[in-house]
């Protein structure tokens, strides 16, 4: 029985849903019913067998019962009389057999049926989903939907239904056979499945809110751990070891207190819970009761016998309600999680689908929030002329990335227009969009698979001459001729890359898709002098010719950009070339001046690692030279 506290390490998600308590295993919600839909008449089929399993199941217990209550009754038993009984004890006995098999089989072929379609409609609709939807919320939640909840589901539906059936029909007929033996021991076995039941429920009273601060002091160790991990370097670094796992301890310690005190609370009526259902309690007490019985002649000796056998089964579905019920919950989490996740909107597709005529970027009168309510940008008008450098400048969370991302469509504007050659992005069928507007991200995402399907992710049916020529141009091909099995080396499979060979990777895979607009954040941190040299080359060999936003980090890098805008607070306060903003002496002079004198690693108040600003320089005159070209 799970009347206690859950254990520690047990998923809090799946327990702090919903008002807890034994109520929480009635019908399942919405969510869940929703979801089971497809398959409900298969579910519902294999329930049906699932309970003639369980009474077939009694009734072999019912025949010995009645075979054992003969041979001990005295008189001569007659093999006509048990016979029978025991035929029938086998034929009950296969009947259980074939029809728990069957609802065994059917509850998981239509689970895995509903597995796939599951599976399928969230591929499906993850793939129409905004982009800034999956990089904002990270792969976690799409890999918690497609994988860990799709298994709660499982085992609910595969699993737990049928448990549950069993549990609660058996006993059912347990008690009515009892009846026609003796009513008054049948009633007292009921007793300490009632007792259980009160007991149960007491100890699980406040579950709901324990539950919840359960998960907050589950959900503090993590967050303390993560910072000790990730802190932990700084803080030995300072001498200051110790310091690091000073909040991690407390956390800790704060879950200790507080599991221990909810332990404590419950622990007498948990553990009374246990004990009146535990089966030889059970039959101690129906034995006593029995033995008074016989002995005053209110009973047959003989008719002790199914109590004895049957009595304990009747209270004994209690010792696995707990874990039942801590599934159900599991699954209905999940199915909430699922069906957020199939309801979030997808990116619309255009209504009049139109092509670009060119490669003219405009955005008119652009203002975007995330939330609906805080405004990121407002009112930016921009152009971006074809082959041409234009670098977003401006201080951290000023909206440059949000601004850069809007041009591959990650989110959708909130007002204003932003059209690629004349026509609305909106209106641009994805495919088309995604063959014209690149993006080379920080985070660079490797996919397992090899080497060159990696780089041949946007053009799948590139000649192996032309990944190589790509992969040359971004100073790559040498690092992938050092690896086992060179182009065909398989990645996330014991084979890492390094931060800067990933983004080299990343800018191959760009230069063979070809895209003729290419948003482009610049990294922020290199591993080493040699690797940024070789990413600045790759940059500049994928500028050549094309329409480039860059989310410049470094000043230095952009020097020479057609276009500088600067953002503060998400709206454009200066825009024009280098020379021009310092003559001007506004806010680019002054993030310039600041960078200057805080070092060349310096420009959105972001820190850098390492920097050559001498080879940044020249590579942003590559950069330049390469788009003139
Ligand atoms: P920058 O690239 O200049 O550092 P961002 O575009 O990342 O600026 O952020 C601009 C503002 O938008 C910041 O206030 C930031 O907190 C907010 N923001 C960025 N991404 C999100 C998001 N996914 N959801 C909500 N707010 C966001």
């Amino acid at each position: 029985m799970k009347s206690h506290p859950p254990e520690p390490g047990s998923d809090p998600a799946a327990q702090d849903t919903e008002s807890g308590g034994a109520d929480n295993a009635g019908p399942p919600p919405p969510p869940l019913r929703a979801l089971a839909g497809p398959v409900r008449g298969r579910l519902a089929l294999a329930v049906g067998l699932q309970a003639v399993a369980a009474l077939a199941g009694v009734v072999p217990f019912i025949a010995v019962s009645r075979i054992a209550e003969r041979l001990t009754a005295g008189g001569q038993a007659d093999g006509d009389d048990l016979w029978p009984l025991v035929a029938l004890a086998c034929a009950s006995g296969f009947v259980a057999l074939v029809c728990g098999t069957a609802a065994g089989a059917l509850a998981h072929l239509a689970d895995n049926d509903l597995q796939l379609s599951l599976r399928r409609r969230l591929a499906r609709h993850i793939g129409r989903l905004p982009l800034g939807r999956l990089t904002d919320r990270g792969t976690s939640e799409v890999k918690q939907a497609v994988q860990d909840d799709v298994s709660a589901l499982h085992t609910l539906f595969a699993h737990t239904l049928l448990d549950v059936v069993s549990v609660l029909t058996a006993p059912v007929l347990i008690v009515l056979y009892l009846l026609t033996v003796d009513w008054r021991m049948a009633l007292a076995s009921l007793v300490p499945l009632l007792l259980g039941v009160f007991l149960f429920s007491r100890a699980m009273a406040g579950a709901a809110a324990q539950m919840a601060e359960f998960g907050a002091a589950v959900g503090r160790i993590s967050a303390a751990a993560v910072e000790f991990a990730s802190g932990i370097a700084v803080f030995k670094s300072f001498g200051r070891g110790r310091k690091a796992h000073e909040r991690f301890v407390r956390a800790t310690e704060g879950f200790a207190d507080f599991f221990s005190g909810w332990v404590r609370s419950t622990l007498v009526t948990s553990t009374a819970a246990i004990l009146v259902v535990a089966p030889a309690v059970v039959l101690l007490l129906l034995t006593v009761l029995g033995t008074v019985f016989i002995t005053q002649d209110r009973m047959a000796a003989a008719e002790l016998v199914p109590f004895l056998l049957l009595g304990p089964a009747v209270a004994a579905p209690m010792g696995v309600v707990g874990p039942r019920i801590q599934q159900i919950r599991a699954a209905q989490s999940a199915a909430v999680r699922i069906t957020e996740l199939l309801d979030a909107p997808t990116l619309p597709e255009p209504t009049t689908p139109t092509l670009p005529d060119g490669h003219h970027v405009s955005l008119r009168g652009v203002s975007f929030s995330y939330d609906g309510h805080t405004e990121v940008l407002g009112d930016v008008d921009l152009d971006l002329e074809p082959g041409t450098v234009t670098a977003l400048v401006g201080p951290s969370g000023s909206g440059k990335s949000t601004l850069a991302s809007l041009l591959p469509r990650f989110h959708d504007v909130t007002a204003g227009t932003v059209t690629l050659g004349g026509a609305e992005l909106r209106d641009i069928p994805a495919t088309e969009l995604y063959r014209r507007v690149g993006f080379v991200l920080q985070d660079v995402r490797l996919l397992r698979a090899s080497v060159a399907d990696n780089i041949r992710l946007g053009r799948p049916d590139a000649t192996a001459e032309e990944v190589e020529r790509c992969a040359r141009a971004a100073r790559i091909h040498d690092r992938i001729m050092e690896l086992p099995d060179g182009y065909a080396t398989e990645l996330g499979t014991g084979v890492t890359l390094s931060g800067g060979e990933a983004q080299r990777l990343s800018i191959a895979r760009a230069l063979l898709a070809d895209a003729p607009i290419l948003v482009l954040d610049e990294a922020t941190a290199y591993a080493d002098p040699h690797s940024e040299a070789l990413i600045q080359d790759a940059l500049s060999a994928l500028a050549a010719g094309r329409t480039l936003l860059v989310i410049a980090h470094r000043l230095s890098t952009i020097r020479s950009a057609d276009r500088i805008v600067v953002l503060e607070d998400g709206r454009v306060t200066e825009q024009g070339r280098h020379d021009d903003l310092l003559a001007a002496d506004g806010r680019y002079a002054a993030l310039w001046e600041a960078q200057r004198s805080a070092g060349p690693d310096e420009t959105d108040g972001a820190p850098r690692q390492r920097s050559t600003p001498a080879r940044a320089d020249r590579a942003a005159d590559d950069i330049r030279e390469g788009s003139a070209r």
